[in-house]
């Protein structure tokens, strides 16, 4: 996500790094809480490739589910309806294994829905792609010909991102809502115990989007900083 592109103002590469470490301390506390809980099973004694199946048809959501390889891959594709879930999660009959199952079929159900954060991510995503290879050349180009209007260009087309970031977080919060909620009305998971285990495994998992919001802002702030500075 953060790349390296020389010749930007170092309030910037400050920024970056403070989201570096941010993310590096979300992501592992997401692998230690998911290797905690994978020790712990629940007593339905589902897999996660069955929790899916349940969570999505109980949202109304018509999915496919397939073992994708890697750890902690686990994503919903909306064009083909497609849940994948890693091995650990397919196969897993444990606490983590069914919360991050559940999540991602929280998803699927935010599909059928027609859940507003979602469509307004899908859409955002051409446009944040392509502004990620633009924004540096456009600050850039204002630093080296000194044009202040050109950096502010730049900014406007990092705020794309920022907005793309923004976005992702109700759908990661609320993907998480719906699968605690039917994993309960299922009885999934039956216990208060699973249930915070369940919860957990996924507040840890939000972390990881929440510290890649804060990069962003901390790295618009930055951009705006250095072109106020401007000479
Ligand atoms: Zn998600």
């Amino acid at each position: 996500m953060a790349f390296i592109f020389f010749g930007l103002p170092a309030e910037y590469y400050i920024a970056t790094l403070i989201g570096m470490g941010l993310s590096l301390w979300a992501s592992a506390r997401v692998k230690s809480t998911f290797h905690r809980f994978s020790n712990v099973g629940v007593r339905s004694g589902m897999t996660g490739a069955q929790a899916a199946a349940a969570v999505a048809r109980s949202g109304g959501a018509q999915v496919a589910i397939e073992r994708h390889q890697g750890f902690l891959s686990d994503h919903y594709d909306p064009r083909s309806k497609t849940l994948r879930l890693s091995p650990e999660v397919y196969d897993g009959r444990s606490i983590s294994s069914i919360a991050v199952a559940a999540h991602e079929a929280g998803h699927s159900i935010q599909d059928v829905k027609n859940y507003a954060p979602l469509r307004i991510r899908s859409q955002i995503v051409p446009a944040a792609n392509f502004g990620n290879s633009l924004w540096p050349i456009a600050i850039l180009i204002g630093l080296m010909a000194n044009i202040t209007g050109m950096i502010y260009v730049g900014i406007g087309i990092f705020t794309i991102g920022v907005v793309f970031q923004l976005v992702t977080l109700p759908v990661e919060f609320d993907a998480s809502k719906r699968a605690k909620l039917v994993l309960a009305e299922t009885g999934i998971v039956a216990t208060r115990e699973e249930a915070e285990g369940v919860e957990k495994v996924l507040d840890a998992a939000a972390m990881t989007y929440v510290a890649a919001a804060i990069t962003s802002i901390l790295q618009l702030l930055a951009l705006i900083a250095r072109a106020r500075n401007g000479r």
